[in-house]
Order: structure tokens, then C-alpha cells, then sequence
């Protein structure tokens, strides 16, 4: 979903500045796309709608969207409740009748950005959003009946005390949702932020202190009941996000949309992102497709390795050793012996392929360790 009321400073995802003047022709557009990737799913155990932001699109334009996906696709799953369908919602654009349209079109989970709730930190993120709208959309989404709620929150914002972020995670766990995601604040290349940051507006947290406010996180979030799945997200029990754990264990997804990528059977593609060249690029319905990478069996493992090692359930041992041995001959030696050092350092549990408290805080080295050892 390309439209953004406005670009966040620290954001690079693909989005333009919505005028409400061509919402009606990319629903057009991404009803017919959605057409002809019907014939490839079987039944649909998740969707998740991202962007940009979903819930600025208007509820008439998300009736007509959700009716197609309900003739054109086998929503059992998630009719039956043993499915997700997740929308991305932004506080401040959520309201009572979009709700309720969301839902009955099979929406039972919402991920609402709050970021943070402090107004000096939201400004230096340039996101515009009242904070007090956060419990308002999750109230919404509730009185709809969208049962599932989860909060995003970003920490290591500039100037930001552990003080401050642990009020943050407080306010947020007050809401009572079954997930929070937690993410450091990264400085992508071609953001507002990053540019602001080399101009010297302002100094990036130190790594230190990046560090004890992730400890901080995984403590509090614990007690309350809200484990780590994930490095950067927390659930109550049952409460993970099955969508994005499907694309963490590398299983298959379609695309839809600009700037979308996809993955089937190993191979990985992604939607042209201009939404411009989407709307005018018509292949039978097909989006038109900027990158393909064919299935590469050393690309396949890295890419497991890259998403498993960050998940608390890590990876399955021998199956990672017996990959290796196609890729590479050398390959499973090395990977046993690199295990091996980091068990010795701690950073991965001694029974399992998974890291230890301490090893999250190196997660991508780990990663970067073990797929250095895929090469000679
Ligand atoms: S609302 Fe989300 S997608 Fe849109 S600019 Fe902000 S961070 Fe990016």
C-alpha cells in the first residue's frame, strides 16, 4: 500500500505523499494483480497488508479490495480462525467505520505504529501522530472485533534516556495487546535522518547504551509476559505473528503491489516500485518485476541463516550441516567449528542451534559468522 500522509524522517520504504487522487485507480490496479496470482495459492493461511499506510486508503476502496481477495482466493484459514490477516495501521487514521469494514472482510489483526510516546522524540523522527490516538485505534480495532492488536515501538532514538523508554514500554504494555515489536533505530542510506545525522543535528545513540535499552526491553516485556521470538519481537503465548514467521523459516509467499517482493519454490522476486510504472505496467494482470533471482542453493541457506539465527526457536542443526555439505564441500566442517566457538563464547545455547540472552545482543555477527562459512 504505497500512500503516506507524509515521509517519516528515518523511513525507506517505498511511499509517496498521498493526494487521494489515485487510490482508485491502484485498487483497479492491485485487483487485477491480485486476480492473476490467484491461481498459485492454495488456501491462504495469512495475509498481511504493509506499506506505507493501509488505513489511509478509504473504506469503500477496502471493500472493493477485500471483496476481491474473498471471490478470487481461499480465505478459509482465516474465516475459520485458525488464519491471520494483519493490517498496518497508523493512529491517526483509523476510524470506527474502517474498522468495522476491515473485519468483516476477515481482518483479525492490527499492528499500530505508535513508535514512541514522547512528542520530542516523535518530532525528531518526524512522525506526526497524536501519541494518545495509539489507545484510541486499539480501542477501535477491539470494538470492531479485530481481536489480535500488536504496538511497533522504536528505541535508541537520539537523546532518548532509558528512563524515557522504559516509560514508553510501560504506557505500551498498558494497552494489554498480545505483541510488541521493538526496533533500534537504524539510519538507512537516503533518509531524512541520515542526512540530518551527518549534517550534526543530532549524535546517534552510543552503542553501549543501544545495548542496555534492549536488555531493558527483554526484561520488562518478559515480566509482563510477553516473551522474545524474535530480536525484535515479543508475544504473549500463541500470540507470534504467523505471518511474519513464515517469512522468517523462508516458507512461500505471493507479492502484491509496488515494491513488493515474493518468494516461491526458492525463488525470489520484487514489484517495480514506482507506483507510476505499477499502475501503467499490465502483464496479464501480473505486476511488472524489477529483480528474479532464480533458487541458488547457497543463497537459499544464507538467507535461512540471515532470518533463523534471529529467531529464539534458531535453527535446525543438522539440517544447516546437511545443506552446507551441497553447497560446499568444506562447508559443514566449518560451520561445526564456527558453532562450536560461539557455544564457547556463549553466544549459542549449549543443546541447541540458538542464541543465548547474550548472544542476541550479536545476532547479525553470529549470522555473518556462519554464513562466511558456506565459501572456502
Ligand atoms: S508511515 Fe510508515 S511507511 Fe509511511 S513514511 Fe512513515 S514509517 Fe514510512
Amino acid at each position: 500500500m504505497p500512500f503516506c500522509a507524509h515521509k517519516c524522517h528515518y523511513c525507506d520504504f517505498y511511499s509517496i505523499v498521498d493526494r487521494q487522487d489515485r487510490q482508485d485507480a491502484f485498487v483497479d490496479r492491485l485487483r487485477r494483480e491480485l486476480g492473476a496470482l490467484a491461481p498459485a495459492a492454495g488456501p491462504l493461511d495469512t495475509i498481511f497488508v504493509g506499506g506505507g499506510t493501509p488505513t489511509l486508503l478509504r473504506p469503500y476502496l477496502w471493500q472493493r479490495l477485500l471483496e476481491t481477495l474473498a471471490q478470487r482466493f481461499n480465505l478459509a484459514p482465516i474465516f475459520s480462525g485458525t488464519g491471520e490477516f494483519t493490517i498496518e495501521a497508523n493512529p491517526e487514521t483509523v476510524t470506527p467505520e474502517l474498522m468495522d469494514t476491515l473485519a468483516a472482510g476477515g481482518v483479525n489483526r492490527v499492528s499500530i505504529g505508535a513508535q514512541s510516546y514522547d512528542a520530542r522524540h516523535l518530532k525528531t523522527l518526524e512522525r506526526w501522530h497524536d501519541p494518545a490516538n495509539v489507545a484510541r485505534a486499539v480501542e477501535l480495532a477491539r470494538a470492531a472485533g479485530i481481536a489480535r492488536q500488536s504496538v511497533d515501538l522504536i528505541f535508541a532514538i537520539p537523546g532518548q534516556s532509558l528512563h524515557e523508554w522504559s516509560r514508553d514500554l510501560r504506557t505500551a504494555l498498558a494497552l494489554g495487546t498480545e505483541h510488541i515489536s521493538c526496533y533500534a533505530l537504524t539510519y538507512e542510506p537516503g533518509t531524512a535522518m541520515t542526512a540530518r545525522m551527518a549534517r550534526g543535528e543530532f549524535a546517534p545513540a552510543d552503542h553501549d547504551h543501544e545495548a542496555d535499552l534492549y536488555e531493558h526491553t527483554v526484561a520488562a516485556l518478559r515480566d509482563a509476559g510477553l516473551e522474545r521470538y524474535e530480536v525484535s519481537n515479543f508475544a504473549r503465548p500463541d500470540a507470534a505473528c504467523a505471518h511474519n514467521l513464515a517469512y522468517w523459516r523462508q516458507h512461500d509467499w505471493l507479492a502484491a503491489g509496488p515494491s513488493a517482493s515474493g518468494h516461491l519454490s526458492g525463488h525470489r522476486w520484487k514489484n517495480v516500485p514506482r507506483l507510476d510504472e505499477y499502475l501503467a505496467g499490465d502483464d496479464a494482470g501480473f505486476a511488472p518485476i524489477v529483480e528474479h533471482e532464480p533458487p541458488n542453493a547457497e543463497r537459499n541457506l544464507a538467507e535461512w541463516i540471515m532470518t533463523g539465527v534471529r529467531l529464539a526457536e534458531g535453527l535446525d542443526e543438522s539440517t544447516l550441516i546437511e545443506r552446507a555439505g551441497v553447497v560446499e564441500r568444506g562447508a559443514p566442517e566449518r560451520l561445526a567449528s564456527q558453532i562450536a566457538e560461539h557455544r564457547e563464547s556463549g553466544w549459542i545455547q549449549p543443546e541447541r542451534l540458538a542464541l543465548t540472552d547474550a548472544g542476541f545482543l550479536f545476532a547479525d555477527r553470529v549470522a555473518a559468522d556462519l554464513m562466511g562459512c558456506l565459501r572456502p
